[in-house]
């Protein structure tokens, strides 16, 4: 393979190939790991160009990791929903609002969790213990005082 100019940042004779490297792909925080891969890499700017084989292996892994991912994250909205002992309907009652089937789209992934409600769901994975907040926090005792207090000081001013 002979040298040529870099793509990108038009380095002269800049592409130097490389074989049997080990890459990573990567879908929000989660990676995975790509190896034995060949291609030429610009020693200017570092842009990489895979080989045709490498680069279908790579576009291929990427396709996989969003696929798998999507998958876990479906299972484990259903795993942890499971262990607080909520039924799909209580979960959508007391954590997501929403249609009623939310949590059912949720757990088959056709629609991603909303970030907020993956991290509650893995918190309290984490804090089963946290659930009898969860039924205080929907009486909304708390929230009532204070709309009382709102109703006071509106009265005063009257
Ligand atoms: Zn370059």
């Amino acid at each position: 393979m002979s040298k040529h100019d870099c793509y990108t940042c038009g380095a002269p004779n800049a592409m130097h190939p490389f074989k049997g490297r080990d890459f990573t792909v990567t879908f929000k925080q989660l990676t995975r790991h790509v190896p034995n891969l060949a291609g030429e890499q610009c020693s200017e700017c570092a842009e990489v160009e895979f080989d045709a084989p490498s680069a279908e292996r790579y576009a291929q892994a990427g396709d996989e990791l969003i696929e798998d991912a999507k998958r876990v994250v479906a299972d484990e909205m259903k795993r942890i929903r499971r262990k607080l002992h909520f039924t799909q309907k209580s979960a959508v009652q007391l954590l997501s609002g929403g249609g009623h089937n939310a949590f059912s789209r949720y757990e088959r992934a056709e629609v991603e969790p909303p970030k907020p409600l993956f991290v509650l769901m893995r918190l309290l994975d984490r804090h089963p213990e946290l659930v009898k907040e969860l039924h205080a926090i929907y009486e909304c005792a708390d929230i009532n005082a204070l709309l009382e207090q709102k109703q006071q000081q509106r009265e005063k001013t009257r």
